[in-house]
């Protein structure tokens, strides 16, 4: 028995049809034949299985070759189609090719059959290979490889195409922006194993609840997008975003564990909004920064909070130019000694003086910045600033020391010792004179890299300290493990003091941190009241709007000649 082949004939001559099955069993195979004659009998046989190649005269009664190859390559683009006819003219012949016929060979001549078929047969298999790989290379440049849906360039497509097709049907259409809140500590206290777990259940859910013709994308990390391509109102945005924070209510099981999943939901419409994929998508992202600053969960972009709100996108290109125009300056806000009433150094806090927008706060650009990676420049900026600064006193008989705050990235940069190392040599300053700031997720996000950087730094005779603490997942005893000399808690824990519960935490935190051998330093302190209190419970160092508000460095400079606090 011969390879068992699956034949469509298209001929109406019975003979012919036979002469050719001959030829192929001759050839060494075991056809399986089926022959046609109008174009309703292919499409049934095409319907019915799967085909190895089609065999065609070109002119019959009721159906002609050119047409049953049209018919086939409908939905057949790699089965191949070669013409076995008597009449076929030279140019017939080459047309015929043109049109995505495979070969073609005279009745005459049959014993081209055999020959011509097993060629096309693997070329015909190559041509499958191919477009499946194809198909792999497509979906991987389109899709997310964690979630499986679609990216952010598929998005950009799907929206431009979806913008096109609401202007000429004269409808609006929506785009919706989330991100997870806190999915960072999520991820830093879970582990990412579990992190991108949570990534793909929300992804799940959100195309569980939201069909076709809607799109639900990833555009890289925690952030997913939705895009309503055509609505009938715009009541209909309301009810997805209300379905969406719904789903998520219910806490998601990992690992047996409750995880509370919250969003906030950034809305921009087409064509109240924007008319192209970016400004919709700046818009959105606005919006989304609203809904998360007043928890409500989502928000639809208005004018004003363009206006008002900061402007992400729009500045952080304008950031890159504001550090190199001398837009950001310093204010330096002190740290006192609580037993020797002494002033022991000062805390560098970036401003930025927006031309335009005036006066930016920090929260505003260190977020957007960190997510850019433009925190890089600007914490270079930073140093070298208060560092100079530092300079600048000691040559006025003003020996105080400046901290500086460090974010997540630049404990991953392996340069910045060696950058600060440099600094520290240009300003003629012992490195005592600086002091670090960093807070505990940004250690726990890359413990091994952030020990490495924070190992060299504190070898290199730096103060480290953790900053906001209280605020992280992390335990005390995991902190003190880490090359870090003090720990300042953070200003909801101080400010909340008039509470029993929270005085109870600062004490005890404060007895513990001692336990450890560390330092404690309570920032936001705003009475006198707080710092009697605090005094009472051991704690070291205290800084708050009570001592002094950041401010400029002249001022500072004034305040320490005219305070009751006196430098050491
Ligand atoms: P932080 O490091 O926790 O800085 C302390 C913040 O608390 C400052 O806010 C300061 O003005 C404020 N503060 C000080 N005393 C009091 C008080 O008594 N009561 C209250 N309610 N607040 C007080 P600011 O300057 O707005 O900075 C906010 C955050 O921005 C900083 O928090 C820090 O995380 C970040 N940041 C500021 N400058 C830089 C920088 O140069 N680099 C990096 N990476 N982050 C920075
Ligand atoms: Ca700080
Ligand atoms: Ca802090």
């Amino acid at each position: 028995m011969g390879e068992i082949i699956r034949v469509l004939i298209i001929e109406d001559s019975y003979e012919d049809a036979e002469l050719l099955t001959q030829e192929l069993i001759k050839g060494g195979y075991d056809p399986q034949i089926v022959v046609v004659d109008t174009a309703e009998k292919m499409a049934a046989a095409l319907d019915q299985q799967a085909w190895d190649i089609v065999f065609s005269d070109y002119s019959m009664p009721h159906f002609n070759g050119g047409q049953a190859l049209l018919l086939l390559r409908e939905d057949n683009p790699d089965l191949p189609f070669i013409f076995v006819s008597g009449t076929i003219g030279e140019e017939i012949a080459v047309a015929a090719m043109r049109t995505g016929a495979n070969d073609y060979i005279i009745k005459g001549n049959l014993k081209r059959l055999v020959p011509t078929m097993a060629r096309e047969l693997d070329q015909a298999k190559l041509r499958r290979e191919h477009r499946k790989s194809e198909v792999m290379v497509k979906h991987l440049a389109y899709h997310d490889a964690l979630t499986v849906l679609p990216n952010r360039t598929l998005l950009q497509d799907r929206l431009q195409a979806a913008i096109t097709a609401a202007q000429f049907g004269n409808y609006p259409l929506a785009l919706l922006l989330m991100d997870l809140n806190r999915f960072k500590e999520i991820n830093d206290t879970l582990g990412h194993h579990r992190g991108d777990y949570l990534l793909q259940q929300v992804g799940l859910l959100l195309s569980d609840i939201l069909f076709e013709p809607n799109l639900v994308a990833r555009l890289g990390g925690d952030e997913f997008a939705v895009l309503l391509p055509r609505l009938t109102g715009k009541d209909d945005i309301h009810a997805v975003a209300q379905k969406i924070l719904h789903a998520l209510e219910k806490p998601m099981m990992i690992e047996g564990l409750p995880i509370e999943v919250e969003l906030g939901i950034g809305i921009a419409i087409y064509p109240d909004h924007g008319a192209n994929p970016e400004t919709l998508l700046q818009r959105a992202d606005v919006a989304m920064y609203t809904a998360k600053e007043n928890g409500n969960g989502y928000a639809i972009y208005e004018e004003k909070l363009n206006q008002y709100s900061p402007r992400r996108l729009v500045l952080l290109g304008e950031l890159r130019h504001a550090i190199d125009k001398n837009e950001l300056l310093l204010h330096f806000q002190p740290k006192v000694d609580l037993e020797s009433d002494c002033v022991v150094g000062v805390e560098a806090l970036a401003r930025w003086q927006h031309p335009e927008h005036g006066f930016i706060p920090p929260n505003e650009f260190i977020i957007p910045a960190e997510k850019s990676g433009l925190i890089k420049p600007l914490t270079q900026w930073v140093l070298n600033a208060a560092l100079q600064q530092c300079h600048t006193w000691q040559q006025q008989g003003i020996q105080i020391n400046v901290a500086v705050n460090l974010s997540r990235r630049n404990l991953q940069d392996s340069q910045l010792p060696d950058l600060i190392a440099q600094l520290l040599l240009t300003y003629h300053l012992e490195p005592t004179c600086l002091g670090l700031e960093i807070t505990e997720s940004s250690i726990m996000s890359d413990p091994t890299h952030a020990v490495e950087v924070l190992t060299r730094l504190s070898g290199m005779g730096i103060q480290i300290s953790i900053d906001d603490f209280g605020t992280g997942y992390s335990s005390l005893s995991s902190l003190a493990k880490l090359p870090v000399s003090s720990l300042k808690i953070d200003k909801s824990f101080i400010l909340g003091m008039t509470e029993n519960k929270n005085a109870m935490i600062v004490k005890s935190t404060i007895g513990l941190a001692h336990h450890l051998g560390l330092n404690v330093v309570a920032e936001g302190v705003e009475s006198g009241d707080l710092l009697e209190k605090l005094s009472a419970f051991g704690c070291d160092e205290a800084q708050g709007y009570f001592i002094s508000r950041p401010v400029p460095a002249e001022d500072l400079t004034r305040w320490l000649r005219e305070s009751s606090w006196r430098l050491k």
